[in-house]
């Protein structure tokens, strides 16, 4: 543990000082597909890209970090339904959303970790764009202000509901860019647009 905290911290500070409002990091070399992300000028960066898991065990980033001062406003990316709200030691306060499905028949859900707080309980309905919490860095894994932000969708049909409250199992970890109100790789702004369930407006409040 204790030499593990320099490194932590300078990926941290790295994620947080080089890139401002309107800006993404570029993709690891080696994710495919790697979308052209266009970020707009009035949302916070995003720190980290969505990378699978390597070849020989190396661990991915299942999601994306978006990295901004702590208290900003966390927002509902799509209708639906609270399924998960509690905290935890690794990733500190935790929110799982479930949509609905996707129009292939797949169960539709994201995921929101590090949370400073958490404004909404398990089975509460929330709307695109609802406050659903206050970003933070809660969590031994988190160390700066930053939401890890996570997009599921179901192996197969009805797999999602043969877990139970497992909300790993039945699913797979997708790239958020990929469904963006806006299409893929546009990061979408939440300003009171209606949407399809399975596509995601910005879970980061913009400016
Ligand atoms: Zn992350």
């Amino acid at each position: 543990m204790r030499h593990l905290m320099p490194m932590i911290l300078l990926t941290g500070l790295s994620g947080c000082l080089a890139y401002d409002y309107g800006t993404a990091v570029p993709y690891h070399r080696h994710t495919e597909p790697a979308f052209a992300v266009a970020v707009p000028a009035n949302a916070p960066p995003i720190a980290q890209q969505f990378r699978p898991p390597a070849e020989r065990g190396a661990p991915g980033h299942m999601g994306l970090d978006v990295a901004t001062t702590k208290g900003t406003p966390v927002l509902a990316a799509a209708p639906g339904v609270v399924t998960q709200s509690f905290s935890e030691p690794a990733y500190g306060n935790r929110v799982i959303i479930e949509h609905g499905k996707d129009s292939s028949g797949l169960r539709i859900q994201t995921l929101y970790f590090h949370l400073d707080t958490r404004l909404v309980s398990e089975g509460q309905r929330v709307a695109r764009g609802q406050q659903i919490g206050t970003l933070g860095e809660t969590g031994l894994l988190s160390s700066y202000p930053h939401l890890h932000f996570e997009y599921h969708r179901e192996t197969a049909r009805g797999a999602r509901i043969r877990s139970g409250k497992n909300w790993w199992q039945g699913i797979e970890q997708r790239d958020p860019n990929a469904y963006w109100v806006n299409g893929p790789g546009r990061v979408t702004c939440y300003t009171g647009q209606s949407a399809p369930a399975d596509k995601i407006t910005y879970p980061v409040a913009c400016r």
